[in-house]
């Protein structure tokens, strides 16, 4: 499969190459992320619970609760890391000009890769380039209550272990609050203003993540599913609208239970994209299932060796346009 099959006349909802000047060319992509161990997303330090967020439920249904909530940041730190391995691996990730490796951690972006580029920069020295990928906050559909639960757990020891070097056994008890496997997110992420092989590259960075807990624990497994891929000149409603308008609909049905029927999700996503769609003031279009399928395969396509076009190769090309 070939960049030029899968673009066909959706060329001009792409950048041609990239340019400082904005041109309003949005692509929303619709993703279910849904658990597939035990999460704990909260802010890092903080010494708080679980994230959440207290709103309505739906939007006829307007009975406040709490949701538990992926932070955007999560969201972009988890994905920029699994696409800036992938650049580190093949060379692509290029020296600031203090001859530093590009690292985002020690401040040191090099301003010049695919990452850089596309997820956004900043040094001291006034350098910089904005995100042209939009992240927001994900909602679980059902309320906090519904997806989350309380372990309490002995505190390990320095050494890894239950036992002190005496052989004491701990005696602390320590609770901490998860989110529950099987618990459904939706996300809108949005790219703005991107190149097809940009835009490749950080869908990609979806696809391709799998992990969103501290890099060394075992929790925090995740599966991301594209549900769907609009163009538009403009911005389209939020992620808090979209999970209310399916909470709606699964409410109606008397489907509100855990886990979630994902099937019933997908549709209902569905449905809701077409009702709240109708509210914006602006152009959109959608790939329909056979073009999402053709992307996700070609996608795939790219990161293998037989592949007839290679992940590597694109991103050296677009990495070396910005240059010009
Ligand atoms: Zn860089």
């Amino acid at each position: 499969m070939k960049r030029d099959s899968i673009i066909k006349e959706k060329e001009k909802k792409f950048m041609s190459k990239y340019s400082h000047f904005p041109e309003g060319k949005f692509i929303t992509v619709v993703v279910a992320r849904e658990a597939e161990s035990e999460c704990i997303f909260r802010t890092e330090g903080s010494g708080e619970g679980l994230n959440k967020e207290r709103v309505s439920l739906g939007i006829k249904e307007d009975k406040k609760d709490f949701r538990a909530v992926i932070s955007k940041r999560k969201q972009s730190a988890v994905e920029r890391r699994t696409g800036r391995e992938f650049l580190r691996l093949n060379n692509l990730l290029f020296t600031n000009k203090d001859n530093k490796a590009c690292a985002l951690n020690k401040n040191t972006p090099c301003g010049k890769c695919l990452d850089c580029m596309l997820n956004g920069y900043a040094v001291g020295d006034g350098g910089a380039q904005k995100s042209r990928i939009i992240y927001d906050n994900a909602y679980s559909i059902l309320p906090f209550n519904m997806v989350t639960d309380v372990k309490t757990f002995n505190a390990l020891y320095d050494n890894g272990t239950m036992r002190d070097e005496e052989g004491k056994a701990s005696s602390s008890i320590n609770e901490d609050e998860y989110i529950k496997p099987g618990t459904v997110f939706v996300d809108m992420i949005t790219f703005k203003d991107v190149t097809f092989t940009e835009f490749i590259y950080g869908l990609s960075n979806i696809l391709r993540s799998k992990r969103y807990g501290a890099i060394s624990s075992r929790i925090g497994k995740m599966k991301n599913t594209i549900l769907k891929v609009a163009f538009s000149d403009c911005e389209l409603f939020s992620n808090l609208e979209l999970t209310q308008s399916i909470y709606d609909k699964l409410n109606e049905e008397s489907q509100i239970e855990f886990p979630l029927n994902i099937n019933k999700v997908r549709e209902y996503a569905e449905q809701s994209f077409e009702d709240l769609k109708k509210e914006v003031y602006g152009n959109i279009t959608e790939l329909n299932g056979d073009e999402l399928r053709d992307l996700l395969e070609y996608i795939k396509s790219i990161f293998k060796e037989e592949g007839e076009e290679q992940a590597a190769a694109l991103f050296k090309e677009q990495s070396e346009q910005y240059g010009d």
